[in-house]
């Protein structure tokens, strides 16, 4: 089904020239710059969406009593744009994360967006802004988003929304670059209970999880390990990442999911790796488990996965009263294949027997 509502187009009068956009491109970086447009589209109780336009980027006005600045009803995705051969742009499984952003908004009592006014927003801005495409390893990280901007004090699912897409040009999103990243275990604080929001993408799950974060960073590691809340014991997932661990014979398993994301790449590799004849099991592992198969030798490698980073391969393991080392910290060969295959898909350089590539 076609959408009715069409996107109006105010281009911005004052784009960034081209010899400053080449310098932001070449410094690479992780969501500090921001291409020169954005579309929002309006939600009234009553009318719907509406007000669709993709324009200069520029500050919200917003009122201090807006909910979304006091309830945090909020949610975003996270998706990239590449520059594949020629004058080519992929997006990798965008309809994916259409659903799951309406599956969070069902969660957050928000209202869904019809998946193709979703996707139409999505290639406006990719459009209008694809010189900030970079290329080589680059992309271009786009960021839909939904917040309630009511302005009322009273605790209720709010009566205006606005939906917008933002754009920043990204490279490694690690600043060790591809290296293996070290994880903090958190054995203190958890990021989602059953019944709660842990399989939603809104703002409250990551502002509960940078204390943890803080205490990563504090302990030399790029990422968190959550443990499940009910009992400090099973693996969850990263702050921002899923997680997938190599047996011995090279097969894989991950968590299920329940209270982690559903992350758009842990399905892709799950499906990648049993069509390259690999078996993966979706199961509950303990952090205790995890320690003792690194040291028999059981467990041979571990990743974590997600949009942001792709495959990232985890070297070493803190957490309070300990380290352990996975393999030699190297990134082992079934994460390096994992990898390769599947950023070689998402750039349009592996072929795409599955239509996940637009
Ligand atoms: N878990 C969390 C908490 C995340 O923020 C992300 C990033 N969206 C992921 C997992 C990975 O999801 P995806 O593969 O869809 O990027």
């Amino acid at each position: 089904m076609s959408n009715a509502l069409k996107i109006s187009h105010i281009p911005t009068d004052a784009p960034t020239s081209a010899a400053d956009r080449e310098a932001i491109l070449a410094k690479g970086g992780f969501g500090t710059a921001f291409s020169d447009h954005m579309v929002t589209i309006e939600w009234t109780e009553g009318i719907g969406w509406h007000n669709a336009q993709v324009r200069k980027r520029e500050a919200f006005k917003i009122d201090p009593a807006a909910a979304v600045l006091h309830y945090a009803q909020e949610i975003f995705e996270g998706m990239k744009a590449y520059r594949g051969e020629g004058d080519s742009v992929t997006l990798f499984r965008a309809d994916q994360n259409a659903e799951r952003f309406n599956a969070s908004a069902t969660r957050m009592a928000m209202p869904t967006i019809p998946q193709d006014l979703f996707l139409e927003a999505v290639d406006a801005l990719v459009r209008i802004d694809k010189d900030w495409i970079p290329s080589g390893n680059g992309s271009l990280y786009l960021r839909p988003f939904m917040f309630a901007d009511e302005p009322f004090l009273g605790v209720r699912p709010a009566h205006h929304f606005v939906f917008c897409v933002i754009a920043s040009p990204v490279g490694d999103y690690f600043k060790s670059g591809p290296k293996p990243v070290k994880v903090w275990v958190s054995k203190e604080y958890t990021r989602a209970a059953v019944g709660g929001t842990g399989a939603a993408k809104c703002g409250g799950n990551y502002a509960a999880s940078l204390v943890a974060q803080a205490q990563a960073y504090e302990n030399g590691c790029e990422q968190v390990v959550f443990l499940d809340a009910a009992e400090h014991k099973w693996i969850e997932e990263l702050g921002g990442m899923n997680i997938f661990f190599v047996k011995d014979d090279g097969n894989l398993f991950t968590t299920p999911l329940g209270t982690i994301l559903p992350g758009i790449t842990r399905a892709s590799l799950i499906e990648l790796a049993r069509s390259k004849g690999l078996t993966v099991e979706e199961r509950k592992y303990s952090f205790a488990e995890w320690q003792a198969d690194v040291a028999s030798g059981k467990v041979k490698e571990t990743f974590a996965c997600g949009t942001a980073a792709v495959v990232a391969s985890i070297g070493e393991v803190k957490f309070d009263g300990g380290s352990f080392t996975i393999g030699n910290g190297d990134s082992g060969p079934v994460t390096n294949a994992l990898r390769d295959e599947l950023s070689g898909l998402q750039r349009g350089k592996v072929a795409d027997t599955r239509g996940w590539v637009r």
